[in-house]
């Protein structure tokens, strides 16, 4: 019996037999065509270029109608890969010039971009190199001719691979879970397994050398583990704690209808975060009271051309109707650093993380930013929206982003289209001299929205993609506390809504330490509202304001962890038991 670590996509814990999947990777036969031969080879190539054209556009035509919304996005992607001259003209140049037989020439072509991807610092950039291997792996099964052999017929099992092509992941229905040595909680791997709902790790690097096909395996998704070969103890302890995680979030959808509200009666706003309009529905449906963040930009990434007015106002009017009335807050286009729209960009900055991202990259392309303004407001016609401003960090950026809206919104009577006039305009807070000069920001804009992962990242001076100091972003910092606490009490004071939409809202050991701090919104990934929602339950938010308070006069790290332990384990008030026992049926009695 061994473990191998990686990083938890979630989905709790299977237990079954691995099938290892063959490595992706071919030996490539490398050998020299003859002159003559020259033609007939780039015509071979050209062959397999066409036959993995129609392989992926009937991959995509035969979708079954519940495939993640996400699947689709991703063969697109594949598919203008395969279009991409970096790729196929210059495989064809390898053969022309160099004499390379096409599978050379293709390997050489596609391990030479990867390797430019891999050489950025931003995860989202690395894995673009991943989804160009994927499909030069298409092309050379083609070429090799072993293409073409199911995935996925056979019992369900644990599916062990280097890395799973997104078409191929759709495949394999069968699957219980995943076990990958490759990729990053924003990998296509990891955006699709959480979206078919299976539990998977990632990250693993080794697994698929260490584990043998049909071997015992034990996955828990929530905790990044893989153990393999368990012993009898182990066996019967996680198959006990499987049993209690499942009972656990079947008795947490008994959840799903209640209103969130404390013990001591405060009700409390849990949204969710979304990346693309689908996901408003499944939003919807685990319970959310709205979209506390709508990531803009994922409509922008992995495609050669900007959406226009009418595209982006069609995506975000979907996510609007989905929510039923409920409120939408759609972010303007945050890219820069992690999420480049050119990643060559990026390539040649010291420092993305510092530099002209989000607001900044907007207003400084004021006609794609205006685009973007009239679309949003377009899409408050059918709905209460709320539009969200990124990284703001001086009082002329939001003078200035205010301005263009204003603009959008002149243009918009000009041409008689209808848009919701008093639509609230908000802020994030996450960077700390937002946090610190927040009165800027309060007297300027409707609503504020704390990002703690840009937070953490710019208080702390620890980038929040970088493997190496990883241990040392630490959400609980007093720091960072203080910064959040601040702000959201500056929002009270000034009669202002502050929400909180970074991973930290999420986090359910933060619930009653945020609402400590007097939060009243929170929004996070749709997965983790219920278990968010069943600490709110029993929190007495009288009680905690108390105790944080005291918390946040430290300024000693360990001392606050101790607290926040204290503050986690603490019972709340005489009805807590009963809830403690079963939330479900205390709030149904009346006892929460
Ligand atoms: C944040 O920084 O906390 C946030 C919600 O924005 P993003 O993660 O998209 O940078
Ligand atoms: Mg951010």
């Amino acid at each position: 019996m061994f473990s191998v670590h990686g990083t938890g996509i979630g989905g709790g814990i299977v237990i079954g037999r691995a099938r290892v999947l063959e490595s992706r990777r071919f030996d490539v036969a490398r050998y020299h065509v003859p002159a003559a031969a020259l033609q007939a080879e780039i015509d071979r190539l050209d062959a397999a270029l066409r036959t993995v054209k129609v392989e992926l556009r009937s991959l995509s035509s035969h979708l079954p109608d519940d495939a993640p919304s996400e699947a689709r996005a991703l063969i697109d992607v594949h598919a203008m890969i395969l279009d991409d001259p970096m790729l196929c003209d210059a495989a064809r140049e390898q053969i022309g010039e160099h004499g390379w037989n096409a599978e050379w020439a293709v390997a050489s072509q596609a391990d030479g971009l990867a390797h430019q991807f891999d050489e950025f610092e931003d995860p989202y950039l690395r894995e673009r190199g991943r989804d160009v291997q994927q499909v030069a792996d298409r092309v050379l099964k083609v070429l090799s001719g072993t293409a073409g052999q199911p995935l996925g017929a056979g019992e369900p099992s644990i599916f062990v691979a280097a890395d799973i092509a997104p078409g191929d992941m759709l495949a394999l229905k069968s699957a219980l879970g995943f076990a990958i040595d490759q990729g990053g909680t924003t990998s296509h791997t990891a955006i699709l397994a959480r979206s078919m709902n299976v539990p998977a790790v990632v990250g693993l690097d080794c697994a698929r050398d260490l584990i043998l096909d049909n071997e015992w395996l034990i996955l828990d998704g929530d905790n990044g583990l893989v153990i393999v070969a368990p012993d009898e103890t182990v066996l019967a302890e996680y198959q006990q704690k499987q049993v209690a995680s499942r009972l656990d979030r079947e008795r947490l959808k008994g959840l799903i209808h209640v209103p969130s509200r404390t013990l001591d009666g405060h009700l409390i706003e849990l949204h969710a975060n979304i990346e693309l309009p689908e996901e408003a529905e499944q939003a919807r449906e685990a319970g959310a009271s709205g979209i506390g963040l709508f990531r803009s930009e994922f409509l922008f990434l992995g495609r050669r051309s900007l959406p226009g007015e009418d595209e982006q106002y069609e995506s975000y009017r979907a996510a609007v109707l989905a929510m039923r009335g409920r409120p939408v807050t759609i972010r303007t286009l945050d890219v820069g650093a992690d999420k480049a729209l050119d990643p060559g960009d990026v390539a040649s900055i010291t420092n993305p993380a510092l530099g002209r991202r989000a607001i900044r990259y907007c207003l400084s392309e004021p006609e794609m930013f205006l685009t973007q303004l009239r679309a949003i407001l377009r899409a408050s016609a059918h709905g209460p929206v709320r539009l969200l401003i990124p990284m703001l960090v001086h009082g002329h950026e939001i003078d200035q982003a205010l301005r263009l809206i204003a603009q959008a919104r002149e243009r918009l009577r000009e041409r008689r289209q209808p848009f919701d006039d008093r639509m609230p305009v908000g802020g994030m807070i996450e960077v700390p001299a937002a946090a610190l000069s927040v009165g800027l920001f309060l007297r300027r804009l409707d609503f504020l929205s704390i990002g703690t992962n840009d937070l953490i990242q710019y208080t702390l001076a620890i980038d929040r993609a970088d493997h190496a100091v990883a241990p040392l972003y630490d959400p609980f910092h007093p720091a960072v506390l203080r910064l959040i606490s601040m702000t959201i009490r500056a929002g009270h004071r000034a009669g202002k809504p502050v929400a909180v939409c970074g991973e930290l809202a999420g986090d359910h050991t933060a619930t009653r330490l945020l609402l400590g701090m007097g939060l009243s919104e929170f929004s996070m990934h749709s997965a983790s509202l219920l278990l968010v929602k069943r600490e709110i339950l029993l929190a007495d938010v009288g009680r905690l304001k108390g105790r944080v308070s005291r918390l946040l006069n430290s300024d000693d790290p360990a001392k606050v962890q101790a607290a926040m332990q204290r503050l986690r384990a603490e019972p709340m008030g005489a009805r807590a038991s009963a809830a403690s026992a079963d939330p479900v049926a205390s709030e149904a009695s009346g006892a929460g």
